[in-house]
């Protein structure tokens, strides 16, 4: 279903064409773009078929088999996949400048930088959400000095509540949420405290709270019970101590009941304690799959591990989810998470032409976790190009 905006949006679109055939009753509609016979997968409304997408004024305007008329520019997306622009909740690309157009390169066109800068520094990250070429929107960490060696909130006094609520106030329209890395080598002993106040600062302002889970000393169910629904628990595989599965292979009561009241599970993809192959399986065979995939990437993490978002996708293809779930993690869900990315993640006229293109390989294809353990898989998907706002973007050299 189009929302209110979305529906006038489309009907305003279509109501051009309309007129534009009135005029020239000779001449095919005239577009701005089409994206001619890819695969286009699209869970929001279950397609997967060969399509051509019609896009004008920045927005979708068709998607149809052998559809008729001009555009301005074409894409050829034979043997390519097409999909909604991925959307990558969990990222540190604010970091740099660069990252955000580095990451919109392998089809990323949303993007969320999840605390890599508390009070102190938020400016910065805000700063490069503000100039980022696609929507992009940050955490801001509750340790008032961000991400550092020593551990976020090692120091229970930088979880500095008045601070972060006043840098919430300064840039209400980019910080879109709270971050709360909760380790023992982040937090140790003060995860609870940690994300209590957390909360309180959230709370003040409606805002959700991602917790980084994972080797905490606090008992996972003692940190679930302080969320509330549309709270975000990133990491979601990370191995014990407080894994969201316990030894006999049962997902935890707590994770179940979280889940149930409306707390998203995602993956955090990273490079260290967040994801151990034994574990991701263990936990998709408990049949509690992953509401959004994410990459936690940054500049440094594009030569190990995390490579690029589509990598992250194929350690899922590896482990047994079906494609159209993978693609669905990483658009259509991931968009009911921020209010940024509502009526993204999805190729139905009237939405953003925001559009991913992937090259889906078969082979052998290496992929290691956090613990140097590796696996091959027999698919890998690779960036090949991306449309944002109806504007072509290249793909990732
Ligand atoms: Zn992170």
């Amino acid at each position: 279903m189009l929302n209110r905006r979305e529906f006038f949006t489309a009907a305003a679109g279509a109501a051009v064409l309309l007129r534009n055939t009135k005029t020239f009753t000779a001449s095919p509609a005239k577009y701005d773009l089409i994206v001619k016979c890819g695969r286009v997968i699209d869970p929001s409304v279950k397609l997967d078929a060969i399509r051509d997408i019609a896009i004008a004024g920045g927005r979708i305007v068709a998607v149809e088999a052998n559809l008729a008329g001009d555009a301005s520019d074409t894409i050829d997306a034979r043997g390519k996949l097409v999909v909604p622009g991925l959307i990558d909740i969990h990222t540190h690309a604010a970091r740099t400048k660069e990252g955000p157009p580095l990451c919109l390169a392998d089809g990323v066109t949303g993007f969320i930088d999840a605390g890599s800068q508390g009070a102190d520094h938020i400016a910065d990250t805000v700063a490069v959400a503000k100039s980022a070429p696609q929507p992009g929107r940050v955490l801001i960490n509750i340790g008032r000095a961000g991400v550092i060696p020593e551990g976020d909130t090692m120091d229970i006094n930088r979880a500095d509540v008045a601070l972060a609520r006043a840098a919430i106030m300064r840039n209400r329209e980019i910080i879109a949420g709270v971050k709360a890395r909760l380790s023992n080598n982040v937090a140790g002993a003060n995860d609870y405290e940690v994300l209590r106040r957390a909360q309180d600062v959230a709370s003040s302002f409606n805002l959700p709270v991602m917790i980084h889970m994972g080797q905490t000393i606090s008992p996972l169910p003692k940190l679930l019970a302080l969320l509330k629904p549309g709270d975000i628990v990133t990491h979601m595989f990370a191995p014990p101590p407080n894994s969201i599965i316990d030894d006999a292979g049962r997902i935890l009561p707590e994770v179940l009941a979280a889940r149930k009241r409306g707390v998203w599970f995602d993956v955090g993809n990273g490079r260290n304690g967040h994801l151990r192959w034994d574990i991701a399986e263990r936990v998709l065979k408990a049949g509690f799959l992953p509401d959004t995939f994410s990459t936690d990437w940054s500049v440094e993490a594009r030569t190990s591990q995390v490579i690029n978002f589509p990598n992250v996708m194929s350690k899922f293809l590896m482990l047994g989810m079906p494609l159209d779930q993978v693609i669905g993690c990483s658009t259509v869900n991931a968009a009911r998470t921020f209010q940024v990315f509502r009526g993204r993640g999805t190729l139905k006229a009237g939405a953003p032409a925001d559009i991913a293109l992937l090259e889906l390989r078969e082979g052998i294809f290496e992929f290691v976790d956090n613990y140097e353990n590796k696996r091959n898989g027999r698919q890998r998907l690779f960036p090949a190009g991306a449309v944002l706002g109806g504007k072509r973007i290249a793909a990732a050299s």
